[in-house]
């Protein structure tokens, strides 16, 4: 979602700030430093669909693909309304980088369609991704670009995407990641994010020599990423102080039943917080930023740490579980401050990961058992969370630039070595 109201400028984006400087820290020479600051394909498609009350709507559809030095294109499909050729092009150049942090073999893309999926029927829905998928096939495939669910998309759109493109290519359920377990989907995939996000803050907890028990975390956003980062870091025995949704905020000093309030909403799916928690405060949606807790952990959309709010968060360690949650300007406030940040690329990273792992089961054309998705998982983290500290120690940087500087240069090696 582009932050406010603004036309999204991925110009000004802390992801193309700091790939910038990045570029300028590795030292990169002009001509490739121009590739690795451009997509290397932009498409538009309209989209025609015969509504159900007889009317012809027409859809923008995008995909970007930005780069392919380290293996297939990988990204997700957003149906949302106002996105924008410049904003995918500012979320496939990330995901270029949280693939090459992570060290999977994927390069980055995203796309979507302009549309409100919540005004479209199911049957509406699964017209207007099919067409999209005859649209996109010459440019899509398990080797070439692999959608994946963002925003708006679900295991439901990834099924029909295998559909389509299958209808015409041949049974490939390896064209889209995050599919329904009867497609060769993985169960691990939904709450993988947010159980990297748990696992980083652990990690990022251990690194600034406290013990995640009794620290108290946090969590904007109740959705996929926030439950699941939510439900683990309370497993482990840290106090889940707050948590919010887009209209309320919760906070209890000693630590919400997360469990309790994941039960609830099993019974009342379309509960706001404020209704799953009993024995809370009742903050308003903004102040779970700025409430008093060790750690922040961001889960819901972009922008929403700026230069109005920075100063006043209280969290010294602050995991991104949404992508781009902070501004640039942000972010320079909350390094002079001494806050950790464990950046986006690195922190929600899981979600890759979970679909690497998913691609791969799905190319090989077998069914791994869970404990070793879990085990595969945990390693590629865990390497990944390494190479950003060896780095930021190396360099005397934060988490950022470091994890922005060990995806550049992986990417600029792969880049030369394949040559021009
Ligand atoms: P989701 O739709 O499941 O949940 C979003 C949550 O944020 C909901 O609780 C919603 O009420 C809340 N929210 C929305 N606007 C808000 C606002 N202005 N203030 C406070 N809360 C607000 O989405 P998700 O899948 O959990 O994704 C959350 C973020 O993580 C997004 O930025 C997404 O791009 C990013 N992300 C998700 C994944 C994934 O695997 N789901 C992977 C990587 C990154």
């Amino acid at each position: 979602m582009s932050p406010g109201d603004e036309p999204y400028d991925c110009r000004t984006s802390c992801n193309r700030r700091f790939l910038t400087a990045a570029l300028d820290r590795l030292g990169i020479e002009d001509e490739v430093r121009q590739l690795l600051l451009s997509s290397y394909c932009e498409a538009r498609f309209e989209l025609p669909l015969r509504r159900e009350d007889g009317s012809l709507a027409r859809y923008n559809a995008y995909r970007v693909q930005y780069d392919q030095s380290r293996g297939p294109f990988k990204g997700g499909l957003r149906f949302h309304e106002g996105v924008s050729m410049d904003e995918f092009c500012d979320l496939a150049s990330a995901m270029t980088w949280k693939t090459a942090v992570a060290d999977i073999p994927f390069g980055g893309a995203k796309g979507g369609i302009d549309c409100n999926p919540a005004e479209l029927s199911r049957a509406e829905l699964e017209v207007l991704t099919k067409r999209f998928v005859e649209r996109l096939g010459p440019m899509i495939g398990p080797a070439r670009d692999i959608p994946a669910p963002d925003m708006g998309t679900d295991e439901q759109v990834m099924a029909w995407i295998v559909e389509a493109y299958s209808k015409r290519y041949g049974n490939r359920n390896s064209i889209a990641t995050g599919k329904p377990v009867a497609l060769g989907g993985i169960a691990e995939r939904t709450g993988a994010t947010g159980e990297g996000v748990a696992k980083m803050t652990g990690w990022a907890v251990a690194a600034a020599g406290r013990d995640l028990a009794g620290t108290r975390v946090a969590v904007q956003g109740f959705g996929s990423v926030g439950s699941h980062a939510a439900r683990c870091l309370s497993a482990k025995g840290a106090a889940v102080v707050a948590v919010s949704d887009s209209t309320s905020a919760v906070y209890r000093g000693d630590g919400l039943d997360i469990e309790s309030m994941l039960d609830e909403r099993r019974h009342q799916p379309e509960a706001r917080v404020s209704e799953l928690a009993v024995d809370a405060d009742r903050l308003t949606a903004n102040e779970v930023l700025t409430c008093d807790a060790d750690v922040l952990i961001p889960a819901a959309v972009g922008g929403v740490i700026n230069e109005d709010n920075a100063d006043s968060l209280t969290a010294t360690i602050i995991v991104e579980g949404a992508n781009l949650p902070a501004t640039y300007e942000a972010d320079r406030i909350l390094a002079e401050k001494g806050t950790r940040m464990v950046p986006d690329i690195l922190a929600n990273a899981g979600g890759v990961v979970a679909s690497y792992i998913e691609w791969a089961q799905n190319r090989q054309g077998y069914r791994w058992r869970s404990a070793r998705v879990e085990q595969e998982l945990e390693r590629i983290l865990e390497n990944a969370w390494t190479a950003v500290c060896n780095r930021a120690r190396a360099d005397g940087t934060g988490m950022r630039s470091a994890a922005y500087t060990v995806a550049v240069d992986r990417v600029r090696t792969a880049m030369m070595l394949r040559g021009f």
